[in-house]
């Protein structure tokens, strides 16, 4: 599903943020990414949405070869991939369906389908009732629900989560680390960027550790590594 080959990014001379990076994500796989901060996760993350392009190396997302990728082809591309962020980015002027619909609008989604598929997407995270709240009515864990039904509604194959829980209290992380798990487990492709200890920990996926641009450790069931 994702594959990097000897992939390096350097944005000015010095130290490359990343060095000759290569990984190989499966279909179905649930992975964290950890690392210190500056150690070249938000990255990888831009590589792999085509943000960034590398400086050397080959990025395949999806049967996509991005160094090939023409730039109008790109939004087509960013389909492959549902992303949710720290700070949700919701419209804040616009209800939950609204949010969530808005994704469906911009795909040019039949209002027919629209209003089938919204209302799925929020039972799925739980938020059936709330479809008519504004962001600011919602607590930060339904926030990021909303935010998780908009990035899979329009059913990617990948699921890209940086520092999901970074805003969250313990109970509303977890019940969004369990969300991610059941959404892995109906056949999405779940990479997620962490920070949290815990999580990792508890979890036992397989943990890619970033340090200094370089992957340190691949560890299938592994745990968050203490940086020394
Ligand atoms: P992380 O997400 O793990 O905190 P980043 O990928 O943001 O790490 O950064 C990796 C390295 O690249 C850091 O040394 C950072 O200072 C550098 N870097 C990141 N973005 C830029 C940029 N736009 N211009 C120059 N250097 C950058």
């Amino acid at each position: 599903m994702i594959k990097m080959e000897g992939v390096s990014k350097s944005y000015s001379t010095g130290t490359p943020a990343l060095n000759n990076v290569s990984l190989h994500i499966r279909k179905g796989e649930f992975v964290f990414i950890v690392g210190d901060s500056g150690s070249g996760k938000s990255t990888l993350i831009k590589l792999l949405l085509r943000e960034l392009t590398p400086t050397e190396g080959r990025i395949v997302v999806n049967k996509y070869e991005l160094n090939k990728l023409k730039r109008r082809k790109i939004p087509k591309f960013r389909r492959n991939i549902g992303v949710v962020f720290q700070d949700f980015r919701l419209l804040k002027d616009r209800n939950v369906y609204e949010n969530v619909a808005f994704a469906q609008r911009v795909v040019e989604t039949p209002t027919r389908q629209i209003r089938k598929n919204v209302p799925a997407m929020l039972s799925l995270v739980g938020l059936a009732e709330k479809y008519k709240a504004k962001p600011k009515q919602l607590s930060g864990g339904e926030q990021q629900r909303v935010a998780l039904a908009r990035a899979l509604v329009n059913n990617p194959p990948i699921l890209l989560a940086d520092e999901p829980t970074g805003n969250l209290d313990p109970r509303n992380s977890w019940e969004i680390m369990k969300l991610l798990e059941e959404i892995n487990k109906r056949g999405t492709t779940v990479l997620v960027v962490t920070h949290n200890r815990e999580i990792v920990n508890a979890m036992r996926k397989r943990v890619i550790t970033v340090k200094k641009g370089i992957i340190v450790s691949d560890e299938e069931k592994g745990e968050y590594i203490d940086e020394d």
